[in-house]
C-alpha cells in the first residue's frame, strides 16, 4: 500500500514541481516555514482521512528543503489534524535555542496522558531520530511514520498487517524526530541558518569547514559520545562509568563537525533533553535512526545475558523486514544515545543505520522515499515483540513509585542503589504505586 501511495506523491511531484524532478536537489537556503499554508482542518470534526492522504503535511520527495523550523511546523499540524491520538510536547531546547519535541501517540492521549498510572496504563515506545545532523533523510522518515500511523487509525486499509486502532489502545509510541536541530539546519543551509551570534563566531573558530558533512551540534559536540556511559562490572554491586574508557578509533580532542565527546557525559542540552525523556518513561524499547550503512547495531557487549537475548530478538526482527545486516558490538566507542537508554532500562536499544553505505550526505530527495519503504514499520513490529515480552520480574520504585522493570536482579539492585529505590518482585502489569 505505502509502495504505491509513495509512487503516488512521487509522480505528483514530478509533475507539479520542475524543482523536484527526481533528481538529487540540495536547496543553499532555509524554505519559508509552512505554517501559513497548512491547512490541518477542524478539531471538532472527525479527520477527513481521505483529504489528508491527498495532502500530505510531509513529503518525503521534498526533504531536501525541510529545515528543523519545517519539521516543528508540520509536528505540530499533525497533532492537530489528529488531536484524538497525537499530542506536540517541547523537551528542551538546543544550544541555538531551538524546539526539541516529542510527538506522543496513543489512543485518547490527552486524557490518559495525565493519568497517575500512564507509564504502566499502556506499554511505551521510544523513536528517535537527527541526533547527526548531516543523516538528514531519518526526522522526515519519523514525521512520516506519525503521519501514515495516524492515517491507519481512521482508514485501517492504510497500513496492511497492522490496525493501528487496536495498537494504539494499548500502546504509546514517543517519537522525537529531531535531536539536533542546529547539526541538522548547519548540514542542510550552512551557517547562515545559527541564529545565535556568538555560536556563529565559535563555530567559525573550529576548523571544520565543510558544513554539509557536519554530525555535531552546534559547539561541535558529537552527542552520539555526549551520553552518559555505565555498566554493572561483573562481580561487582555498583555502576561502572565507561564514558570515553574504550573510545575507539574515532575521536577528537576538542569541537569538530564530528568525533569530539564534549567535556564531560551529558554536557549539551540536546543531550540533556533527551536523557530526562528516557528517564520520565518505561520504555520496552528504543530505536535511534542514523545514517549510513544499512546496518543494525544492538549493542550488547556490555550489559548482562538477559539484555542480550532480548535485543537480539528486535535486532533480528529489523533485519528481516529491512534486510539490514546486524553488526556485534565490539565494546568500543562510548557515549551513544542507545547505550544509556540500554543501560538505565535494559531494554533492548538499537542504532539502525539508514541508506547503503556509500550514499552522499545530506542525501537527496530520492533516498528519502527509499529510506522510507524499508523502514517505516519498524516500530510497529517493536511494538508486536514488546506485548508479546510483557514486563519483568524486578520493579524498581522510588518514593513508592513505580519507575521500570529488569529483567536482571543484580543489575536492577545496583540501580536501585543509585537511585534510593527498591526492588519489588512481581509478575503481570506493576502497580504503579506501592505502599509502605
Ligand atoms: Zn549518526
Amino acid at each position: 500500500m505505502v509502495q504505491k501511495t509513495v509512487i503516488y506523491f512521487f509522480l505528483m511531484a514530478m509533475a507539479l514541481s520542475p524543482v523536484i524532478s527526481g533528481t538529487d536537489v540540495t536547496p543553499n537556503k532555509i524554505v519559508n516555514p509552512i505554517e501559513s499554508t497548512v491547512n490541518v482542518g477542524d478539531e471538532n470534526l472527525p479527520p477527513p482521512v481521505g483529504d489528508y492522504l491527498e495532502n500530505p503535511l510531509l513529503r518525503l520527495q521534498e526533504g531536501t528543503g525541510y529545515s528543523s523550523k519545517d519539521y516543528s511546523e508540520i509536528a505540530r499540524g499533525l497533532s492537530s489534524r489528529y488531536p484524538e491520538i497525537l499530542t506536540y510536547k517541547t523537551i528542551g531546547y538546543s544550544r541555538d535555542g531551538k524546539e526539541i519535541y516529542s510527538i506522543v501517540m496513543t489512543e485518547n492521549v490527552k486524557t490518559v496522558l495525565n493519568r497517575d498510572d500512564f507509564n504502566t496504563f499502556r506499554m511505551h515506545y521510544l523513536i528517535d531520530a537527527g541526533v547527526h545532523g548531516r543523516e538528514t533523510v531519518n526526522p522526515a522518515i519519523v514525521l512520516k511514520q506519525i503521519e501514515d500511523y495516524a492515517a491507519d487509525y481512521y482508514k485501517d486499509s492504510h497500513i496492511e498487517d497492522f490496525n493501528l486502532r487496536d495498537v494504539l489502545s494499548k500502546s504509546v509510541f514517543h517519537f522525537v524526530p529531531l535531536v539536533n536541530p542546529d547539526g541538522h539546519d548547519l548540514s542542510k543551509f550552512g551557517p547562515d541558518s545559527v541564529l545565535t551570534s556568538s555560536l556563529k563566531d565559535a563555530l567559525a573558530n573550529i576548523d571544520d569547514k565543510d558544513y554539509s558533512q557536519w554530525k555535531a551540534n552546534i559547539a561541535g559536540v558529537d552527542l552520539n559520545k555526549n551520553f552518559p556511559d555505565f555498566h554493572l562490572q561483573d562481580g561487582s554491586d555498583g555502576l561502572t562509568d565507561k564514558w570515553q574508557v574504550y573510545p575507539g578509533n574515532f575521536l577528537s580532542s576538542r569541537p569538530a563537525g564530528e568525533y569530539y565527546p564534549g567535556v564531560s557525559p551529558g554536557s549539551e542540552p540536546e543531550t540533556k533533553a533527551l536523557m530526562e525523556y528516557m528517564k520520565s518513561f518505561d520504555f520496552r524499547s528504543y530505536v535511534s535512526y542514523h545514517s549510513r550503512g544499512n546496518v543494525v547495531y544492538y549493542e550488547y557487549k556490555w550489559y548482562p545475558q538477559s539484555y542480550r537475548d532480548k535485543a537480539l530478538i528486535l535486532a533480528q526482527a529489523t533485519n528481516e523486514v529491512t534486510g539490514y545486516r546486524l553488526i556485534p558490538d565490539t565494546g568500543e566507542g562510548s557515549g551513544y544515545s542507545t547505550s544509556y537508554h540500554a543501560a538505565l532500562s535494559l531494554k533492548p536499544s538499537l542504532t539502525i543505520e539508514t541508506l547503503p553505505y556509500n550514499t552522499a550526505l545530506p542525501s537527496g530527495n530520492r533516498t528519502y522515499l527509499d529510506a522510507y519503504e524499508k523502514t517505516w514499520l519498524l516500530p510497529l513490529h517493536y511494538q508486536r515483540i514488546g506485548e508479546k515480552t510483557g514486563y519483568f520480574t524486578y520493579r524498581l520504585y522510588v518514593d513508592g513509585k513505580y519507575v521500570r522493570d529488569y529483567p536482571d536482579e543484580a543489575y536492577a539492585r545496583a540501580i536501585a542503589g543509585s537511585l534510593g529505590g527498591e526492588i519489588i518482585q512481581g509478575e503481570g502489569v506493576p502497580e504503579q504505586i506501592i505502599s509502605k
